[in-house]
């Protein structure tokens, strides 16, 4: 069994996806070109915003909005301290500093209540102008934007979502990468939409960002890519990438984002109420493209003894994440310091399963049936 089957995807799309890369390879066009502009349109269409501008990846896109955005040194970006390492990296990366914010035991979200806190800290510290609040869809799950987005009107920051994961995931009517004023996601293959190198993509409602932003990643191009108008990067998406991401996107609205929905309610069915376990809780309203399927152990020491039993059985496991951002030594030095209770306590207690759409009710059962056995053994 695989954490996440990407072989076994491949079998199932070979035709198409084999035509497709061959396609590219005869038309000489390798970077950008038609095949980018209308994957761009598919995905602008399927999110539900005006623009889509893809790039490099998906920590070039957080970098290429803050650009776009003018954040810098003196700013704050308010950041969740329980997520991936490039959130918060994006932040540094433009010369502002990440301000963490607490995540919710329930969701693994930003919590909108400590998001108030840490904005009063930081315009009471009086250092740091608070700019950004960029929230994370962590594991598929949107995040509580209609709170958060409320916190940001209050202290006229804009919000900028992070869909790296959430792509596919829903609040009401609405798609991850809609949310706040601008939003990425990245097609690292292991995403929910993911291509066969890195890639990257950023929507957005506004027309003059999207512009700039169309200009940033070709090295700040003004008519062509030799007017220079301003200073930018190289940041764009490889024409075969593109025509990956156009199968891929395909096979996700015609049945992957379906599958996954189904492997979770199998996992669910059969683990949820074991005593001193936790499966997701998906809030009313919202759907999870579960780019993770994340268990909470009460008991931190019962983590890393069950993921040796499961990896025995062949079964293999993910910790996502098992150090916040702030124990990371690269932001040891940082002067804005916030206690995180939740998330430090997360950080001994997740435990990610297998996840992918091509898992069958087997492979399920096999996991479920170690994981109800290691709690009843422990548990009489
Ligand atoms: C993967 C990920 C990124 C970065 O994407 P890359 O394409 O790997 O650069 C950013 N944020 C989160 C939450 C991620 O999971």
């Amino acid at each position: 069994m695989e954490f996440r089957d990407l072989k076994k995807q491949y079998r199932f799309l070979k035709p198409r996806m084999d035509e497709a890369l061959m396609g590219v390879l005869s038309s000489g066009q390798y970077i950008l070109g038609e095949e980018v502009s209308r994957l761009e349109e598919a995905l602008a269409a399927y999110v539900g915003v005006r623009h889509c501008v893809t790039c490099a990846n998906g920590t070039d896109a957080l970098s290429l909005v803050l650009m776009a955005w003018g954040v810098g040194p003196g700013d704050a970006v308010l950041v969740p301290d329980f997520t991936f390492f490039a959130t918060a990296e994006a932040v540094a990366l433009a010369g502002a500093e990440p301000v963490f914010v607490d995540v919710r035991k329930d969701t693994f979200n930003l919590d909108a209540a400590d998001l108030e806190a840490a904005v009063r800290g930081v315009l009471q510290e009086e250092r740091l102008t608070p700019k950004v609040v960029l929230p994370v869809d962590l594991f598929g799950l949107p995040a509580d934007y209609e709170a958060i987005e409320e916190v940001a009107r209050r202290h006229g920051m804009k919000v900028l979502e992070d869909a790296a994961q959430g792509f596919g995931g829903m609040r009401m009517d609405r798609r991850a990468g809609s949310f706040g004023d601008a939003a990425t996601t990245s097609f690292f293959p292991a995403k929910p939409l993911g291509c066969y190198g890195d890639g990257g993509a950023i929507f957005t409602d506004d027309d003059a960002v999207a512009e700039r932003l169309r200009s940033l990643r070709v090295h700040g191009k003004g008519t062509d890519k030799y007017d220079n108008v301003r200073v930018g990067r190289n940041s764009r998406l490889d024409t075969l990438q593109a025509a990956v991401l156009r199968v891929k996107l395909q096979a996700f609205e015609e049945g992957e984002l379906e599958a996954v929905k189904q492997v979770a309610q199998r996992y669910d069915a059969a683990l949820q109420g074991l005593p001193g376990l936790r499966t997701p809780r998906i809030p009313a309203g919202y759907t999870s493209s579960y780019a993770q399927y994340t268990l909470v152990l009460e008991r931190a020491q019962e983590r890393d003894v069950l993921r040796e039993v499961l990896a025995k059985q062949g079964i293999p496991t993910m910790v996502y994440y098992g150090r916040t951002m702030q124990a990371q030594e690269a932001f040891r030095n940082l002067k804005s310091s916030r206690t995180c209770p939740v998330s430090e306590e997360l950080t001994g207690q997740v435990l990610s399963l297998p996840m992918h759409p091509y898992l069958t009710p087997e492979d399920t059962k096999r996991v479920t049936e170690v994981i109800t056995q290691f709690f009843r053994r422990r548990r009489p």
